[in-house]
């Protein structure tokens, strides 16, 4: 329950931070978002990742990963720009204006994604790390790339579900359910970055300021593919400029809502969510 130290934020609360785009808008200044997500075998969490962002307001997403999988997000999302001819580009977010990042949904965790990943670490744009990506923090070794996130300048955000945590953690999986908003806390301050942590009630933890409880969502969001669309809108909200906290505690709002909206309260798949996001962001203007 909120009380010192932690916050509940309401609807005007979140349509105060969400980036509302005026006449001297254009997509570069809304944000362009890259999206390293998706692998042969989960090719769907690339679509729902990039839908995410595009349903969310995003400028321009810029996909990169190999052709199979980028087929399949250009087939579905025309309007994304796939960066999959130039291997080069996969890791140089220089050339596409990118002000933002997210990698992991369905990645997988071969070693090159790995080098990946650490490319994006050591560049200075904001990254969201989800899934996979989090797997590869932990890696080999107790991992050498989370030693990477506290040397980071720009801000980075972690999206664990409880079972990614406890392992990003070293600790026990029904502990961090039990103790959602410590553990979330713990690992926002070991590894100097923002934690968004899944579940039946999410919690934002940032080093430094209050922790969030996020009052949207329904149990309908317990279904596969949800949580890619949730790194996606976050990830638009990162690209439009959001400070870290802020886009995690603004996209966990409306990807509650959305849930909400799509059936009005029947069962949904991921893919609703990609219909709804548009009317839970319209809700607050
Ligand atoms: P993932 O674990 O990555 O598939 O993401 C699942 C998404 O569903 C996250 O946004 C969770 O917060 C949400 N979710 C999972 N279980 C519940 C639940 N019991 N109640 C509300 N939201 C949930
Ligand atoms: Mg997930």
């Amino acid at each position: 329950l909120p009380g010192p130290g932690l916050v509940c934020p309401q609807a005007v609360d979140i349509a105060s931070l969400l980036p509302t785009p005026g006449a001297e808008s254009d997509k570069y200044r809304r944000g362009v978002l890259a999206v390293r997500a998706g692998s042969d075998p989960y090719r769907g969490a690339a679509v729902l990742c990039v839908g995410g962002a595009l349903r969310t307001g995003v400028g321009m997403v810029r996909f990169g990963g190999g052709k199979g999988v980028a087929d399949q997000v250009i087939g579905r999302w025309p309007e994304a720009v796939a960066d999959f001819r130039d291997p080069q580009s996969s890791t140089d977010l220089s050339p596409g204006r990118v002000a933002a990042a997210v990698i992991g949904p369905g990645r997988g965790t071969h070693p090159a994604n790995a080098d990946e990943l650490r490319a994006l670490l050591d560049s200075d744009v904001p990254v969201l790390v989800d899934a996979d990506g989090l797997t590869l923090l932990t890696g080999d070794g107790g991992g050498p790339l989370a030693g990477l996130l506290r040397e980071r300048t720009a801000h980075t955000l972690l999206t664990p579900h409880a079972g990614e945590l406890a392992r990003l953690l070293d600790a026990d999986r029904a502990d961090v359910e039990a103790r959602r908003l410590e553990h979330a806390a713990r690992a926002a301050d070991r590894f100097r970055c923002t934690v968004l942590l899944k579940g039946s009630t999410t919690v934002v933890a940032h080093p430094g300021a209050p922790a969030v409880a996020n009052p949207t969502g329904t149990p309908l969001l317990a279904t596969a593919g949800s949580g890619d669309v949730l790194a996606g809108s976050v990830g638009a909200l990162l690209a439009s400029g959001l400070p870290a906290r802020e886009a995690a505690m603004c996209g966990a709002y409306l990807h509650g809502r959305a849930a909400s909206l799509a059936r009005g309260g029947a069962p949904i798949s991921a893919s609703d969510l990609l219909d709804a996001l548009p009317l839970a962001v319209a809700e607050l203007s």
